[in-house]
């Protein structure tokens, strides 16, 4: 054989090793790697939705079917609307004089609760249940809750009531008659853990979104960040909404656009301050950006109860977060933001 015939076969023999190897590679190669999926369903009382890329249906669906069951197995333990959740069992035993063991997840949401009180001097405060039981009463039937019940009702509310060993992983409420309430903190929680489930089935690149929580895992395909309207009041003269671009971060929104009681001419918020037991009157959005979503959940009913000032103080304390406020507290808007929240914003 010549030295040329021996190189066109070298040559055939490599051409057709490559094609065999692009052959068994192609179903990888070729198929679209990103595909978007929507997903949505109820749960804790509002519609979640979980937006993904995955490589196909067969990817995506049973991780989000499992997303959605950890935030059901989380409302179990977490609600206080279910009389025999675990958080129940636990305000059940109020006054008791006794310890109740926690489970991790209720261990972990009241260690952040507890810590976020501490921080705020009890602005924001989980044991602020009983206040929003009469509160809720007052939205339904349209009535200010009676000033002695209120007062009677304060005296189940102090965050230095619930009491956690650090040890032991056990919880005391120490007041007859404590209710636990993690509606400002729980759904921030939810979407977190949501996403870690997605992570575990190997999908990167998603949103979860439950009852204003987001939280955002890596961008869709070729973008910065998943892009997020954040909202602004429904007044006539507020400012245009401002959109963000969210990664791996958490997003939460808290105010009393959707829920509130106006009340002889007066709206109050489903946001209570826990010092007087009065839902918030003055009218406001805050929008906060954080590292994960329990984060910003917590934090943005915070700095609803502590105001513009002291809420942007707070924000400005904490690794990684920025806030959005708008208020109304008369006739004209005041939107204020925090240093870092330029930094998340679309656009120059
Ligand atoms: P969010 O929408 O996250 O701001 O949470 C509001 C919910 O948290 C309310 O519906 C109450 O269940 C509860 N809540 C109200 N006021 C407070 C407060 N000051 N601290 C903690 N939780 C609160
Ligand atoms: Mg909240």
């Amino acid at each position: 054989m010549t030295d040329s015939q021996n190189l066109r076969r070298l040559f055939g023999l490599q051409t057709g090793l490559l094609a065999i190897l692009l052959l068994t590679a192609c179903p990888t190669l070729c198929r679209p790697t990103a595909i978007r999926f929507e997903f949505s369903e109820p749960q804790m009382g509002v519609p979640f939705r979980i937006v993904l890329y995955a490589p196909d249906r067969a990817t995506a669906e049973p991780a989000a079917r499992a997303a959605f069951t950890r935030i059901s197995q989380l409302n179990d333990i977490l609600s206080d609307y279910d009389t025999d959740s675990e958080l129940s069992r636990l305000s059940q035993s109020a006054g008791s004089g006794r310890t109740v063991k926690v489970g991790d997840d209720l261990w972990f949401v009241l260690m952040r609760s507890q810590a976020l009180a501490e921080r705020t001097g009890g602005a924001f405060d989980v044991t602020v249940g009983p206040a929003v039981s009469l509160w809720r009463k007052a939205r339904r039937e349209k009535k200010l809750p009676n000033p002695a019940k209120l007062a009677e009702a304060l005296k189940a509310v102090g965050y230095q009531k619930l009491r956690l060993d650090l040890r032991q992983h056990t919880a005391q409420l120490v007041a007859p008659y404590m209710r636990l309430d993690l509606g400002a903190i729980a759904k921030g929680y939810a979407v977190d853990e949501a996403l870690k489930v997605l992570r575990a089935h190997g999908i990167h690149r998603a949103l979860v979104s439950g009852g204003g929580d987001m939280a955002a895992g890596d961008p869709p395909p070729g973008k910065k960040g998943w892009r997020i309207e954040v909202g602004s009041l429904d007044a006539t003269n507020a400012p245009v909404p401002r959109f963000v671009l969210l990664a791996n971060a958490g997003l939460a929104t808290s105010g009393d656009l959707f829920q509130h009681v106006e009340i002889d001419g007066r709206r109050y918020s489903h946001i209570i301050d826990p010092r007087t037991g009065i839902g918030l009157s003055d009218h406001s959005l805050v929008t906060v950006i954080a590292p994960d979503a329990i984060t910003a959940d917590s934090l943005a009913t915070a700095v609803s109860v502590l105001g513009p000032e002291r809420g942007r103080r707070l924000i400005e304390g904490t690794k990684g977060a920025a806030v959005r406020i708008v208020r109304l507290p008369g006739r004209t808007i005041e939107t204020s933001e925090s240093s870092r929240f330029k930094r998340f914003c679309e656009g120059p």
